[in-house]
């Protein structure tokens, strides 16, 4: 963090210093895990579900953290005592935030896709200055401000993703870092549960839009009419991305090869980027599977036009980006010759039909065999049973050959399988992960391809994991 007095730090958080100097700085990282705090640091000290952060201050001192925000006094710790730690580092990231004029803050948000796009925009635009970016998918209440604080003097660009629980989450994340540029992806099921609809979740994700701060760009995706429906949610410029023929920052010509990764040509529209700025097509390769990396690619690509990026630059860090998160959309080729898709990092209906429209693209450039293995996706309220069911469906439709069914919640997708294709033993369903492993041992042969999908706390990722060390 840049240097702050331990005064300044009470003052702006309203807090009481409690054996802390005023005068005393904190220049180094902070943290809410101990374990990562060092020299100059500060400790936030959260409420845990099965932990409490009080009981790690003395260790955060001891490593040399300056002073810990706290909500009690912690005896022998220089402690910051407010009423909300949480609370209290928003508003000291908000504070910090402001100290750095020349910050320019690229938000996103989205249902799928926030966190492979904000590693597709780090890659885009890191030559070109120095960028914070969030780890994983640090989009929430504490890892939003915790990548903010981050950001120092000499960083020219802060990537910020944005997780939606409910109503005025962005509006409370984008204040604490006002944005230049909010993308907004798309607008999907995930969290319907809690939020209600989709037209809620629209609401909520395009609170983004509305916090564009002025002579900035919204980023909206042409593809998805909800998305392309906040424009009306701001006055600054927008521009829009995907496939779609009005779109400024378009696709044409897509292609699919056997590894899954797409191909498709840039058009940037004359005038999209600065008003002088001619029209542009160029070809893009991409290292990352599924069709569905191709929006995520515009959309990084549309922040490289809003940010006065060249057409050379853009395409070349499209062309160069690699997937930096883990279980999405990873392909292993065992050396038995079967081929895994770990896309088990988490799903909802619409990354679950994305990862299904993939492995057939593959199986069917390959003329291979495909198998998907996909346990259950979580939060989906009262849309959770026929939601599952037209993922059933939707592998019959298509062609996917064998379909493992994982878990009670999910099965409602062996059931679609089975009546919209009368089939057999093409679908399976198991009630645990072992079962799954011991059906897929017995059977995988040589050329298969196998997608392993589900919500994170569904655990398929384990599954994936145990397949990629059989051999
Ligand atoms: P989460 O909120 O669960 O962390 P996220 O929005 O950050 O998700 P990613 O982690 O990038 O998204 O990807 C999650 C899943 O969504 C992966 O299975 C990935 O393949 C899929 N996915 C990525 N981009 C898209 C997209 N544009 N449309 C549909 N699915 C996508």
């Amino acid at each position: 963090m840049i240097p702050v007095s331990c005064g300044e730090i009470a003052e702006v958080v309203g807090g009481e210093l409690v054996g802390a100097e005023p005068t005393a700085v904190v220049d180094g990282a902070v943290v809410v895990d101990s374990r990562k705090a060092g020299p100059g640091g500060l400790f936030v000290a959260l409420p845990g579900e099965r932990v409490d952060g009080h009981d790690f201050v003395a260790a955060a001192t001891a490593a040399g953290a300056t002073v810990s925000l706290t909500t009690r006094p912690v005896d022998g710790s220089p402690c910051i005592v407010v009423g909300d730690a949480q609370r209290a580092l928003g508003d000291l990231a908000r504070y910090v935030v402001a100290k750095l004029p020349d910050l320019t803050v690229i938000a996103l948000t989205g249902s799928s896709g926030k966190t492979s796009t904000k590693d597709l925009i780090a890659q885009v635009i890191r030559p070109y200055g120095e960028t914070v970016s969030p780890e994983g998918s640090f989009n929430n209440e504490i890892g939003h401000p915790l990548t903010a604080l981050q950001a120092t003097g000499s960083t020219k660009y802060l990537i910020a993703e944005m997780g939606v629980r409910s109503l005025g989450d962005i509006t409370y994340l984008a204040g604490i870092t006002p944005p230049a540029i909010g993308l907004v992806l798309n607008v999907g099921t995930s969290h319907i549960g809690k939020l209600g609809s989709q037209d809620n979740i629209a609401l909520a994700k395009g609170e983004l839009i509305e916090a564009v701060r002025a002579g900035g760009t919204a980023i909206l995706n042409a593809d998805d009419d909800r998305v392309a429906g906040m424009r009306g949610r701001t006055r600054e410029k927008v521009l829009t991305f995907g496939e779609a023929a009005e779109a400024e920052v378009r696709a044409t010509e897509l292609k699919i090869d056997g590894e899954g990764r797409p191909t498709f040509t840039l058009h940037v529209g004359a005038g999209s980027a600065a008003d002088d700025q001619p029209a542009f097509s160029t070809s893009v390769s991409l290292r990352f599977i599924g069709e569905h990396y191709v929006s995520n690619a515009l959309a990084a690509a549309a922040v490289g036009v809003a940010l006065g990026l060249t057409p050379e630059q853009i395409a070349a860090g499209l062309n160069a980006a690699t997937p930096l998160s883990a279980a999405r959309m990873e392909l292993t080729e065992r050396p038995d010759g079967v081929t895994i898709i770990n896309d088990a990092f988490n799903a909802n209906p619409e990354s679950t039909r994305a990862a299904l429209k993939s492995l057939a693209a593959i199986g069917r450039s390959r003329g291979a065999r495909t198998w998907a293995v996909l346990g259950e996706m979580l939060e989906l309220g009262d849309t959770s049973t026929a939601e599952h069911d037209a993922i059933g469906r939707l592998a019959v439709r298509l062609d996917v050959n064998r379909l493992v069914t994982v878990g009670a919640g999910a099965k409602p997708i062996h059931l679609g399988a089975s009546l919209e294709g009368s089939w057999g033993n093409e679908s399976a369903y198991v009630e645990t992960i072992p079962d799954a492993l011991a059906l897929l041992r017995s059977e995988l042969r040589a050329g298969d391809v196998v997608l392993v999908k589900s919500s994170k706390a569904a655990k398929l990722r384990s599954l994936a994991d145990a397949l990629l060390e059989d051999v």
